[in-house]
């Protein structure tokens, strides 16, 4: 049960103490632009003690997972809470106090296919940001095409080997687990042979190697499998998630929560130079007189109508979730909230110039944020893909 009051009002003025008091002041002073993610794990270093505090403090009564249920560490809080949770810690200027994969896929994917003894095994773990995990989907002949993914994991018994590469895994250099989708029946076809499968990093034959991009930074590497045995049990609980040969309905499952997080970030005021700030409030802040140019107004306006129109949609979406789920329209999401996020950010650049290109100019983070919208639109599905799930799946038009 929720160590909090089910009555909303009672609940709104818990939660505001409880954030007054464990949050420390110097996560809550902090700008947005100078704070840093807390993703959690073995190997995290914290930016600083209280950002440590502030996630041990939110994870002692579920609030890093505020709908899971309490008896897998989450905080058992309705949707009507939740909303009131976020408006609070908006009110204070807390940040969230962890972040991870294991919280927007992993957890999900979990709470809907796996056992019991799997969800008890696997989420206070994620909820108390202990272990982190990261996402072997893509393989170099399986991105769009994900059916294809040819890591196989042979059965042997009490164990799996698994051999195999995958690609753009996400800081899988600083991941404890892996999450995977493996060929456990080569003779089926390619959607049928897939598991979901629970891979622990430091399995001798695992092995991670970045891939440096032109930006200098590393966010992603390719991972490789070399003969790493996998047990079939591990504590009495079973490494595969969902039944065998069934992981692409719970692949499916997860990447529409994948898609629904990634669409999400296009339908309120930006994060990063933005600092929470509407794009037009953002342009003020530039120059006073910018917004009297009636292109820059025309542009930036109709950009907000529908900034707030994606809102809506997500609120409208978030309610179908809760009767069980978005299904084939989190491609919707995922379509409209990144394209707006890029078309926000082309407007940036127009107005910002060549002074919005130099990188350690005043504009700063601009053009690195910029370019990062550009990978919105690929991970988790590209665009394209998007367009051709919603013409298929929920147009029902006539493939060509
Ligand atoms: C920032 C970022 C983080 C990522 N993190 C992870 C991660 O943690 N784990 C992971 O497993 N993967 C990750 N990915 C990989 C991502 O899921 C793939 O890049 C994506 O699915 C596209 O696959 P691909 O790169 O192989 O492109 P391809 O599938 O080769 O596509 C190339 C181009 O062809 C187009 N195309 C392909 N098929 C069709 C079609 N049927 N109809 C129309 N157009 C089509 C695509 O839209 C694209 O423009 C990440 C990617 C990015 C950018």
């Amino acid at each position: 049960m929720s160590s909090f009051s089910d009555d909303l009002d009672l609940f709104r003025s818990e939660v505001a103490a409880f954030i007054a008091e464990k949050c420390p002041q110097k996560l809550k002073d902090m700008p947005a632009s100078a704070r840093t993610i807390c993703w959690g794990g073995k190997r995290f270093e914290f930016a600083s003690d209280e950002q440590r505090i502030w996630m041990e403090n939110a994870a002692s009564v579920g609030l890093t997972a505020p709908r899971w249920p309490v008896e897998y560490g989450g905080a058992g809080l309705s949707r009507a809470q939740e909303k009131v949770f976020r408006e609070e810690m908006e009110k204070a200027k807390a940040p969230s106090p962890l972040e991870s994969f294991g919280l927007w896929m992993l957890g999900p994917a979990l709470l809907a296919f796996g056992t019991h003894e799997q969800k008890l095994k696997y989420l206070p773990d994620i909820t108390n940001g202990r272990i982190r995990w990261c996402q072997g989907y893509s393989e170099p002949g399986a991105g769009s095409d994900l059916a294809n993914v040819q890591t196989r994991a042979e059965d042997k018994g009490d164990h799996w080997v698994v051999n195999g590469q995958k690609i753009w895994t996400s800081y899988a250099n600083h991941a404890d687990w892996i999450f995977a989708l493996v060929r456990t029946d080569k003779d089926a076809p390619k959607h049928k042979g897939i598991s979901f499968m629970l891979i622990d990093m430091s399995e001798t034959g695992v092995s991670t190697k970045p891939i440096k991009l032109i930006s200098g930074s590393s966010p992603f590497c390719e991972t490789f499998f070399d003969d790493v045995t996998v047990p079939k049990q591990d504590d009495g609980t079973s490494r595969i998630v969902g039944e065998l040969n069934r992981g692409w309905d719970v692949a499916k499952h997860l990447l529409t929560h994948e898609r629904e997080m990634i669409g999400g970030g296009g339908s309120g005021a930006a994060g990063g130079i933005l600092g929470g700030r509407s794009l037009g409030a953002f342009i003020d802040t530039l120059d006073d007189h910018l917004m009297e140019d009636p292109i820059i107004r025309a542009e930036t306006m109709e950009l907000e109508i529908d900034t707030l129109a994606m809102g809506m949609t997500m609120e409208r979406y978030k309610d179908m979730a809760k009767q069980g789920g978005v299904g084939h329209a989190s491609a919707m999401l995922k379509y409209s909230g990144t394209e707006l996020n890029k078309r926000r950010y082309e407007i940036l650049m127009s107005i910002t110039g060549s002074e919005g290109v130099e990188w350690d100019g005043d504009h700063g983070t601009l053009a690195p944020e910029w370019l990062r919208t550009k990978a919105n639109s690929i991970e988790g599905g590209t665009s394209e893909v998007m367009l051709d799930i919603l013409s298929k799946r929920v147009l029902e038009l006539p493939s060509s």
